[in-house]
């Protein structure tokens, strides 16, 4: 079975524009996926410590893999940028976020679906909206109506 997911792509090390742009052809070129459409990019000014601007899309991608194969995948791409992890949302070159998994609700160790901070985050809603504006979470929530309680200050689209 093919599975449709949503991916949350952000970067704000070593030129982001490059490391989310290259990161779309190896979600496309992991076993069994196929990426669908993504959005246009964003720039945000940055959650969490003193850091500078993300950019950030989104993308939707048909993957026969289940989602915890999924996510180590993406993980792998993430080890790939050199991603080190420091501090809690802290610069990264690369994020990779799941953000939605068919209708699914996900709750376990390694993986929350819907993601966990979505439905606040502007860098993650405008871009979705960009390119499933008629989606609703498992939950029933329209997007549409996330997009427009969501603080879209120091957002751009790029
Ligand atoms: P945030 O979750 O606030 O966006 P982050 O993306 O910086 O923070 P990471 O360091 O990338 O956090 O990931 C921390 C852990 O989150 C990962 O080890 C992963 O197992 C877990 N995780 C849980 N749900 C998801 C999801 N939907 N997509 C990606 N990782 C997830
Ligand atoms: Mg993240
Ligand atoms: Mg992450």
């Amino acid at each position: 079975m093919l599975n449709t997911v949503y991916i949350g792509l952000g970067s704000n090390l070593d030129q982001p524009l490059q490391q989310v742009t290259q990161a779309l052809e190896e979600i496309n070129a992991i076993t069994g996926t196929t990426l669908v459409s993504h959005s246009p990019w964003y720039k945000s000014t940055a959650v969490g410590p003193i850091q500078p601007d993300f950019i950030n899309g989104v993308a939707k991608a048909h993957t026969s893999l289940d989602a915890h194969r999924f996510l180590t995948a993406l993980q792998a791409i993430e080890q790939a940028h050199q991603r080190v992890r420091k501090e809690h949302w802290g610069p990264r070159t690369l994020d990779l976020d799941i953000l939605l998994w068919n209708n699914d609700t996900i709750a376990t160790e390694r993986l929350t679906v819907p993601h966990a901070f979505m439905t606040e985050r502007s860098f993650v809603l405008l871009p979705l909206n960009d390119i499933a504006s008629e989606l609703s979470l498992p939950n029933g929530t329209p997007l549409k109506a996330l997009v427009q309680q969501c603080d879209q200050t120091g957002i751009e689209q790029i």
